[in-house]
């Protein structure tokens, strides 16, 4: 996922060392993490050089539930599709469900580092598409494991029951829904609280960020078919013009947004595709266009897409056309709303284990994420952003006014040591938080 243009503030040069004094229970268990550090370090490298495209994450997911059980995990692979699921009870007390994504993205690396991917995997027609994971769920995948690791080994610093879960075709928008549907609740303990975390490039490695409330947006792909009457371009009395009610309907839209909305609720209405006829001289009889939503809040999201129906259903009715267009919601992932109380406990927590300047307010994300259906299901989730920037040339992109190449870049590039002992630290913290001590 990427996040929208605008920069958080803070620091650019942030302080990469911890507090001076971590609370004992988290001081035990991030005890091992310096000496955990090469072999994490490691199988982010592998875990990048091993690109896997959503729903065909079969080695990844593999290698994840393979760790888990020699954590003591009882793990379930194939749940929803490629998921794995890893159960560890530890005595009475909350659930908590750590979710990483497992998907990369068919985008050609171009890096030039040494551990990029050279791999393939397959696009919808079967035919080979070179993938990278350009979006970092190798690094979220590693941060995962490193905290289930110190976890695992410091049963004694917590209780209650942990669940990991290696969630599939993120990028699709697909894999929460496939868990779920495949009993992710209802097969395995029911989660008191679910934290996830994505890697941003607009964040310094060894830094993390908070988004209360809403974090990411809706997203629905919308598909509109203008039914008119084709004809002779020389005639056009004889005809209804699809393509001229589009041309209408696309300029109407535009009032969705800028007159029909507070102008304090943020929203996107795009046409991506306006596609119609193939001759300079007949008049087609339908024109196609597809248009993706974006909104923070349910009521926004529902209010577009009602308004988008009734502006196509009017342009067509002013026009005479012979039926009404057909508008079709094709997918639809709604929007991340991180948890209040829970988001202002997971930011204390990170505040204290990495300490203060290390822990931004960060903005909401125009794209969206589909962690939202853990919180719709009437989990209390929350997802934060842990930086990868190397400091030093954000601190350069950011003098100059540019900004370092983004997620889904083919030169998507993390500095991942130092982003990764802080993104470990902070999952195991937000972990800790939420389970007490025995
Ligand atoms: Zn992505
Ligand atoms: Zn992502």
């Amino acid at each position: 996922m990427q996040p929208a243009a605008a920069l958080p503030a803070g620091p650019a040069f942030p302080a990469l060392s911890a507090p001076a004094s971590v609370e004992p229970r988290l001081a035990a268990v991030l005890g091992p993490l310096s000496e955990a550090a090469p072999a994490l370090e490691a199988l982010y490298r592998e875990l990048h050089e091993t690109p896997e495209l959503s729903m065909q994450e079969e080695a990844t997911a593999g290698r994840l539930a393979e760790r888990l059980r020699s954590l003591g995990f009882e793990v379930t692979e194939k749940v929803g599709g490629t998921g794995v699921v890893g159960v560890l009870g530890n005595g009475e007390g909350p659930v908590v469900m750590l979710r990483t994504d497992l998907d990369a993205l068919p985008v050609e690396e171009k890096t030039g580092l040494p551990y990029a991917s050279r791999a393939f995997g397959k696009d919808e027609h079967g035919q080979p598409v070179p993938a990278m994971h350009a979006c970092g769920h190798d690094l979220h995948m590693t941060v995962w494991t490193g905290a289930a690791t110190l976890l695992a080994r410091a049963k004694a610093s917590w209780r209650g029951t942990l669940v990991m879960v290696g969630q599939p075709a993120e990028e699709k928008g697909a894999g929460a829904e496939t868990m779920l549907k495949d009993g992710l609740f209802t097969r395995f303990p029911r989660p008191s609280f679910a934290v996830a975390l994505h890697v941003t490039p607009d964040l310094a490695a060894g830094r993390v960020g908070v988004t209360p409330g809403p974090a990411f947006a809706s997203v629905d792909s919308v598909d509109v078919t203008i039914h008119g009457k084709g004809g002779h371009g020389a005639m056009p009395h004889r005809t209804i013009d699809p393509i001229l009610i589009g041309a209408r309907f696309v300029v109407t839209l535009q009032a969705l947004v800028s007159r029909e909305k507070s102008p304090f609720e943020p929203a996107v209405v795009s046409v991506g595709s306006f596609q119609a006829g193939s001759k300079h001289n007949v008049i087609p009889p339908e024109a196609r266009l597809k248009l993706t939503v974006r909104a923070y809040r349910e009521e926004v999201r529902l209010a577009l897409l009602e308004g988008i129906r009734r502006v196509a259903a009017a342009e067509a009715m002013a026009a005479g056309a012979p039926v009404a267009p057909t508008v079709t919601v094709v997918e639809s992932t709604p929007g991340v709303v991180n948890d209040g109380p829970l988001t202002g406990r997971l930011r204390e927590a990170f505040r204290a284990a990495l300490g203060e300047a290390n822990v931004a307010d960060f903005p909401p994300a125009s794209v969206s994420e589909d962690f939202s259906f853990y919180g719709r299901e009437g989990v209390p989730a929350s997802m934060f952003w842990l930086g990868v920037a190397p400091p030093a040339a954000l601190a350069g992109a950011r003098a100059a006014g540019k900004s370092l190449p983004p997620l889904h870049s083919a030169e998507f590039a993390p500095d991942y040591a130092p982003a990764l002992r802080a993104g470990v630290t902070a999952l195991a913290a937000a972990a800790l938080e939420l389970l007490p001590a025995r």
